[in-house]
């Protein structure tokens, strides 16, 4: 199954990505984790996305673009892949289908979790990510634990430098200027689904199993 998940910051699409990848058994590709890998490394890719990342911009398509494409094609995204933040513009959206098409395959469904934007900054404000797997926790709404220790890993839980009010209402612009437009996208296509995120955690998790049914 290939699978992307849409949504504005904070939305619970890295949350419910990880329930995905571990039921239907398909790799979690976030663009935002790799490239914050890629910044604790301090890679060149690093250095160049941290600058756009700390205000809340979006990093240059081009350099996206091409390390997801890298990234599908690793042996474990034969079967099916899960993409979280993965498009964001218009024009990566066109470069995964031209992508995909070479390869003789598409996107099966596209996920839209939808959560009104006065929920969003105190998710975002209370959220505390593991530093080593990206795991994702909120003080108030889904606490680690032990805390500041991840359930999954025992990495170390940090608060992410751009979930700061300021960071986050650059990201809200940006989310409504240049990727909401993927939801007409994706409509015009036919396989869009959307997903209450207000609700809990596991019932947003039980609506999406609901959606994808019981193909693995
Ligand atoms: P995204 O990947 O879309 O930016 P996250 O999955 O990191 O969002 O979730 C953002 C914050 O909201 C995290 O602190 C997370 O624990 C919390 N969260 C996720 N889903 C829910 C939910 N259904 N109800 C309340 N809080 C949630
Ligand atoms: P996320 O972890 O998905 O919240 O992404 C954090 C940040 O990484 C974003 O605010 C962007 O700066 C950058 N980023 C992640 N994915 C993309 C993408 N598909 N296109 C451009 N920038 C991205």
């Amino acid at each position: 199954m290939r699978i992307i998940l849409l949504g504005p910051p904070g939305a619970g699409k890295g949350t419910q990505a990880k329930l995905i990848s571990n039921e239907y058994s398909i790799p979690h590709i976030s663009t935002g984790d790799i490239f914050r890998k890629n910044i604790s490394e301090q890679t060149p890719l690093g250095v160049k996305a941290k600058s756009y990342m700390d205000k809340g911009q979006l990093v240059p398509d081009e350099l996206t673009i091409e390390i997801v494409n890298d990234r599908l094609q690793e042996d474990d995204c034969k079967k099916g892949f899960l993409l979280d933040g993965f498009p964001r513009t218009v024009s990566q959206a066109e470069a995964l289908d031209s992508f995909l098409q070479q390869k003789g395959t598409k996107i099966d469904k596209a996920l839209l979790i939808e959560v009104p934007h006065e929920f969003i900054l105190e998710r975002m404000t209370g959220r505390r990510v593991c530093k080593d797997c990206g795991a994702s926790y909120h003080v108030k709404f889904n606490p680690s634990k032990v805390e500041s220790v991840c359930d999954l890993c025992g990495g170390e839980l940090i608060q992410r430098k751009d979930d700061s009010e300021e960071t986050v209402k650059e990201r809200l612009e940006v989310y409504s200027n240049q990727t909401a437009p993927l939801v007409k996208y994706y409509n015009e296509k036919s396989n869009l689904c959307k997903v209450d995120g207000t609700l809990e955690i596991e019932e947003v998790f039980q609506n999406i199993c609901d959606i994808l049914g019981s193909d693995k």
